[in-house]
């Protein structure tokens, strides 16, 4: 397959290099990331002004860097920046998990979701912690999937959503196919004041966690599995239509 590679930890991660040594024995892998890092950016496209590329070399092989977002970096794939139509997007691996509700600010996530809003299938691969990352660890399940992709197709409109625990090769467990958990978030909100005695504001807090339900991706991964989630791009609320059709609103 023709495979485009991109991220939002920005061109110089060493996750994008290793999902690109495991893609590049058995397909054709083009790679457009950000020159820069934009995770939590969420899904992001830049329209306030032109975007820059700019060529750069991987052990003799052309990279692209541009100067807009990860969803950016798939659009110049899908509008024609390479000559051809990418048969598959991959975005990852994400230095950090992308579990739960994580991924409406996941700017690999966005990635994987331009893919499918351009008919394009797409994987966004994501690893657990935030230092010390064991790349080779989910590298091979990508392989994969990848080969399961091309052999049974995706329908449209779905994206998968890879996570890996932070462990050695030999400590995984095996795979499980899972749904979106629900992540725990200890945002606070810190008040301080600048040399002008002006307040400004940070919004952050410690790592988030997860609440450990059984089936979903976060209880996967905490038990030592590679979790795929199939996620689609439809977030009605199907059961609510007609309770919502029943308010009095004319
Ligand atoms: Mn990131």
């Amino acid at each position: 397959m023709r495979i485009l590679l991109t991220n939002d930890d920005g061109i110089d991660s060493e996750g994008l290099i290793a999902l690109y040594h495991a893609l590049t024995p058995d397909h054709e892998v083009a790679v457009i990331a950000p020159d820069r890092n934009w995770s939590i950016a969420g899904h992001n496209k830049t329209m306030d002004r032109p975007l820059r590329v700019t060529e750069r070399e991987w052990e003799g092989m052309r990279v692209y860097a541009s100067d807009g977002t990860p969803s950016d970096c798939v659009s110049l794939a899908a509008l024609g920046f390479l000559g051809y139509r990418p048969d598959l997007v991959v975005a990852g691996i994400n230095k950090g998990p992308n579990l739960g509700d994580d991924i409406t600010y996941s700017g690999t996530v966005a990635a994987a979701m331009e893919g499918v809003i351009s008919e394009i299938p797409a994987i966004a691969v994501s690893i657990e912690d935030y230092l010390d990352w064991h790349f080779e660890t989910p590298a091979p399940y990508v392989t994969r999937l990848v080969r399961e992709v091309e052999r049974n197709g995706m329908p449209a409109g779905v994206l998968l959503n890879v996570n890996a625990p932070n462990l050695p090769p030999e400590a995984i467990r095996g795979v499980r196919v899972t749904r979106l958990g629900r992540r725990i978030y200890h945002d606070q909100l810190v008040k301080r004041l600048d040399p002008r005695g002006r307040p400004y504001y940070w919004i952050g807090g410690d790592i988030p966690q997860s609440h450990l339900e059984e089936g979903t991706d976060a209880h996967a991964v905490a038990n030592g599995y590679i979790s795929i989630t199939p996620i689609h791009m439809d977030l009605t609320n199907h059961r609510l239509l007609k309770v919502i059709e029943g308010w009095d609103l004319s």
